[in-house]
């Protein structure tokens, strides 16, 4: 047995995911399973399905896989896609980058717009692809809403437009591992035929349910698509779930809490969810500038509204600092990934968040950057307060002040 020191107070879990877990979430997930072919199991698959639709603002089927959200990745290519097909996607950062190198185990054939992994998917580049395929090599366009690990988000209403003017009949696929129930998606609206998700992230879950919502259009090409394909079959989902049920055991416990999370979110009013999130960035963001810091994302337009990844200044090691801020004050920071290691750290600030919890995190880095004599100016914080103050009395100000 570790006798490490005794931790007073809250763990500050401030990752991009996982996300702490609302209390209320963890009393709903507390209970004994129960028969998952049962009268009670059924009642409350009944439910869940039908209330998930609302957060990805959709009408058709919402599937619900014990997994986490790679494994929605791999369902979207399976039940769509046939060996050899082309799929366009956008290298924005490291979860780019990993569907991408799963496209290619699959068997797919990725037609990568490459980025510098500051920006996040741009519209324009994803149009100009699409209209110079005369051909319809290209059968799915695939976007990461919102990149992780650098803190830049796509406008998928803009995707959705450049496909439209390019005339192209792609499917339009979305990865909104973390952004659901953080930045506003519509499913529908917005013409996306499969758009993924996870658990463990906006939506304030432990890791171990993904979501897929797929259009009509999508579930037409699962007739026809030719990839193999036998747990992550839609056609089995889908008939078990009009009544209720799973074609194999669903993970109970976390229905439960889902059921929990979905009623929080829209208590809450998903427009109020989404101005919170885009709040607490903002004073974050503040904060990093005040610092004299580098925001990694480049582009004001791209800003994401659940993580802020920070630039290390030159000579220092953001997985030291991490480590400093970790047994300094008790709070778990984003590692930098792939070619941001040690270059940057991220800022969570998604989920069960507020503004005193962000307050609480901005303080904890800027104390931290004392504590590890990294250049920096004072006053991070304190920017963070000034706007979060302005924005809290008057909800409408802040919108002027942005
Ligand atoms: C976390 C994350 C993933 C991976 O999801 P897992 O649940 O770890 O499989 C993929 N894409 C994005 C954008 C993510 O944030």
């Amino acid at each position: 047995m570790s006798h490490a020191p005794r931790r007073p107070g809250r763990h500050f879990l401030q990752i991009p995911g996982p996300t702490p877990i609302p209390e209320r979430i963890l009393a709903a997930m507390s209970r004994q399973v129960l028969d998952h072919r049962g009268p009670d199991f059924q009642q409350l698959g009944l439910r869940v399905l039908a209330n998930v639709k609302s957060l990805f603002k959709t009408k058709n089927h919402v599937i619900i896989y014990p997994s986490s959200g790679t494994g929605a990745w791999e369902a979207a290519f399976v039940n769509t896609l046939s060996p050899g097909d082309h799929v366009l996607m956008v290298e924005t950062g490291q979860f780019a980058l990993l569907w991408k190198v799963m496209a290619e185990r699959m068997g797919l054939i990725p037609d990568v717009i490459p980025t510098d992994w500051r920006i996040g998917a741009e519209a324009h580049l994803i149009g100009e692809k699409l209209a110079a395929d005369k051909a319809h090599k290209i059968k799915a366009v695939c976007v990461v809403h919102n990149e992780t690990s650098t803190g830049c988000r796509a406008h998928i209403d803009e995707v959705r437009k450049a496909m439209d003017s390019a005339g192209h009949p792609a499917l339009l696929m979305v990865d909104t591992i973390s952004s659901l129930g953080v930045m506003d998606l519509r499913h529908d609206e917005w013409g996306i035929d499969v758009t993924v998700s996870g658990s463990q992230k906006g939506m304030m879950l432990p890791p171990g349910l993904s979501f897929t919502a797929v259009s009509e259009k999508a579930l037409a090409a699962s007739k026809t698509a030719k990839l193999p394909r036998a747990f992550w079959q839609w056609d089995d989902m889908i008939s078990n779930n009009a009544n209720g049920f799973f074609p194999y055991t669903p993970a109970t416990s976390l229905l439960y809490g889902l059921d929990v999370a979905i009623d929080m979110l829209n208590e809450e009013g998903l427009d109020n969810v989404f101005a919170r999130h885009e709040r607490l960035a903002e004073a974050t963001r503040r904060a990093v500038k005040a610092w004299g810091l580098d925001i990694w994302c480049r582009d004001p337009k791209y800003y994401s509204a659940a993580v802020t990844t920070v630039a290390m200044p030159e000579g220092h090691n953001a997985d030291t600092f991490r480590k400093l801020v970790l047994d300094t004050f008790d709070m778990s920071l984003g590692t930098g990934l792939n070619k941001l290691a040690g270059k940057a750290f991220r800022i969570g600030h998604l989920g069960d968040t507020n503004e005193l919890t962000v307050m609480g995190a901005l303080s904890g880095v800027e104390m931290s950057l004392e504590i590890a004599r990294i250049p920096h100016k004072k006053g991070g914080a304190a920017a963070a307060m000034s706007y979060l103050a302005v924005a809290m009395a008057a909800p409408e100000k802040k919108l002027a002040a942005e």
